[in-house]
């Protein structure tokens, strides 16, 4: 076997079994920021595998997950590489801003492939693709319920009839990571003609095998979703081969959700719900309603199928046109 060689990342050569961090710098017309990066470069050779925390700077678990990653890795113990991003939206997590980055209002996680010339969330997004996701075999986005969002853990996996080895290489990694619930992403083959706008699509669209995690909600920084993230990343890395299997595996078979529906408001108001995320729902059941500012309802918010609440809105605002909860058919 040849001798492994250095991993050259932004022009700097990474020495087989070491790791480098790097804050690559990002910079528009109006404003500018960085993104925090961890390249582990193992000592034996492997995949890269392509990891993003922070897409939303108010997720926490993910990004707490990436911190502790940053620790449990070590590089002379892997095979292969991996590029860590710890935070994707350092001014939204500065900025204690959900969904969107506030220096240009827009959502880093409906801008990708991004634009070299764009604002300062489609060159984020632009940075991520070109130095990060076009390096990657194996793709993987963390993400939790944002700050209004009660969520219950899964993890979800891209597929497509156009490309089904690709599909099944992320099936195999989602599974392999010990969520008790994953969801296929199923993509239409005409839609690889429009922008992929996720950040984890993008990967997908470029025939990576590619992985969302869904852990944590409501912008809580908590520590059961963020080991349960760590957890399933290192038995990824076991099924990946780029770490020695003594040390982590599952045995944990999910359910598979191949279709979901979403309740939409049809008002703004403030929205009461007794229901919470993992709950079951009945179709026609009462699951919520929303009232006017003067107290009067508006609308009984009902199921419209059986199945489990993914996420849901969490907090009273809620404005028309919104969905309300996320429901995925338990089959
Ligand atoms: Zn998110």
């Amino acid at each position: 076997m040849l001798a492994q060689q250095p991993f050259v990342f932004l022009n700097t050569s990474i020495k087989p079994g070491t790791k480098n961090h790097f804050e690559i710098p990002v910079i528009s017309e109006k404003d500018s920021t960085f993104i925090p990066v961890t390249v582990f470069h193992g000592s034996k050779s492997g995949p890269v595998l392509g990891i993003t925390a922070g897409i939303h700077g108010y997720e926490y678990p993910p990004i707490l997950a990436a911190q502790q990653l940053n620790q449990k890795i070590d590089p002379k113990q892997l095979s292969g590489t991996i590029i860590l991003v710890q935070i994707a939206n350092v001014p939204a997590f500065l900025g204690r801003s959900p969904f969107l980055n506030p220096l240009d209002g827009k959502n880093l996680n409906r801008s990708f492939p991004g634009k070299p010339n764009g604002s300062i969330t489609e060159r984020l997004a632009h940075s991520i693709t070109s130095k990060i996701i076009a390096r990657s075999d194996f793709f993987v986005d963390m993400h939790a319920g944002d700050a209004p969002e009660d969520l219950r853990p899964y993890n979800a996996w891209y597929h497509s009839d156009a490309f089904p080895e690709v599909s099944q290489k992320g099936r195999d990694m989602a599974l392999a990571m010990g969520y008790d619930y994953s969801i296929i992403f199923n993509i239409p083959k005409e839609r690889f003609k429009k922008p992929s706008l996720y950040c984890s699509q993008e990967a997908f669209h470029r025939k990576i095998p590619s992985v969302d995690i869904e852990c944590g909600r409501m912008g809580i920084p908590d520590k059961t979703e963020t080991d349960r993230i760590v957890n399933g990343m290192l038995s990824l890395l076991v099924h990946l081969q780029m770490m020695d299997s003594k040390k982590q595996s599952t045995s944990i078979k999910p359910i598979i959700i191949a279709k979901r529906f979403t309740i939409k408001s049809k008002s703004t108001g403030l929205f009461y719900t007794e229901k919470k995320a993992g709950d079951l729902v009945k179709k026609g059941e009462l699951v919520g309603y929303i009232t006017n500012f003067f107290g009067k309802k508006l609308e009984d918010i009902k199921a419209e199928q059986n199945g489990m609440i993914l996420y849901m809105i969490g907090t009273p605002p809620i404005n028309k046109g919104e969905t309300i909860m996320n429901i995925g058919r338990i089959p």
